[in-house]
């Protein structure tokens, strides 16, 4: 891989719910087999119809008392609980694991270019969104869905990839060795979130309306590796709940 390059796929509408986003990229790029295809979850959430209203949802006791806290909507906060499988913290924001695995706050549930008075979730399940555009190409790529994260330990939020096919998430680098002959220490390598750090940098965040890029060049092993750390080794997730529990 000596060179590597980067294309915002332009002219996208707004999406909406049942619109073909494999068609809609190859309508206005011409992809090759190979090709890396990042697309921002927003608009697979659209595409998938995962519009909310605030007005649908009737907030719990519990919504109610963490929307308190927070000085959040607790139809919000709500649907934040609906889209979660395991609270981390709920203070000062809410921290939770997504059915699908990921971590985010408010469980990645968008109100940046939705529109008023309305939500957008994370896809069910976007590594099947992913296999679903994927199929749907006639190259023959892989598909990066991506989001926009923070991130604890550094400022700043960052892309990272949620759902992924026809590519493997981690590269392997068991058994090689660095410069010097040592094995490496460093076994596995987030991949595909490396890639949508970068593509996520192109889309930006705002009005831009470019919610695809396509990466070329790249070298990628195809499957293998998950990146959700399977709960019994995630030893910070333990102890943050420890430590909410208890205050
Ligand atoms: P997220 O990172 O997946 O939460 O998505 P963002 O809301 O940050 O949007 C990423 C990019 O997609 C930005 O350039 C947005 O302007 C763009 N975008 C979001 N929704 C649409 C849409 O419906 N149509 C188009 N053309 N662009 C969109
Ligand atoms: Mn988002
Ligand atoms: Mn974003």
């Amino acid at each position: 891989m000596d060179s590597v390059s980067c294309h915002l796929v332009r002219r996208f509408p707004s999406i909406k719910e049942g619109d073909d986003l494999a068609a809609m990229i190859e309508d206005r790029f011409a992809l090759r087999d190979g090709d890396v295809v990042c697309i921002a979850s927003t608009v697979v959430s659209k595409s998938e119809g995962r519009f909310k209203r605030l007005e649908g949802y009737s907030p719990s006791i519990r919504a109610q008392k963490i929307a308190e806290e927070l000085e959040r909507d607790p139809r919000f906060i709500q649907a934040v609980l609906d889209e979660s499988e395991d609270v981390l913290i709920e203070r000062p924001f809410l921290l939770v694991a997504t059915r699908f695995g990921h971590i985010g706050v408010n469980a990645g549930i968008d109100q940046s270019n939705v529109g008023q008075g309305r939500i957008l979730l994370l896809p069910e399940d976007p590594g099947t969104s992913a296999d679903r555009i994927r199929g749907g190409l006639e190259k023959d790529c892989a598909v990066i869905v991506t989001d926009t994260c923070g991130r604890p330990f550094r400022c700043g939020v960052a892309g990272v990839a949620i759902g992924w096919s026809g590519i493997a998430p981690l590269r392997d680098w068991r058994g090689k060795r660095d410069l010097e002959g040592r094995e490496l220490e460093i076994t596995l390598e987030a991949i595909v979130d490396e890639i949508a750090g970068m593509a996520n940098f192109l889309m930006g965040e705002g009005e831009d309306g470019n919610p695809v890029v396509v990466v070329r060049g790249l070298e990628y092993p195809k499957s293998g590796g998950r990146i959700f750390r399977p709960r019994e080794l995630d030893v910070i997730r333990e102890r943050l709940q420890e430590k909410d529990r208890r205050s």
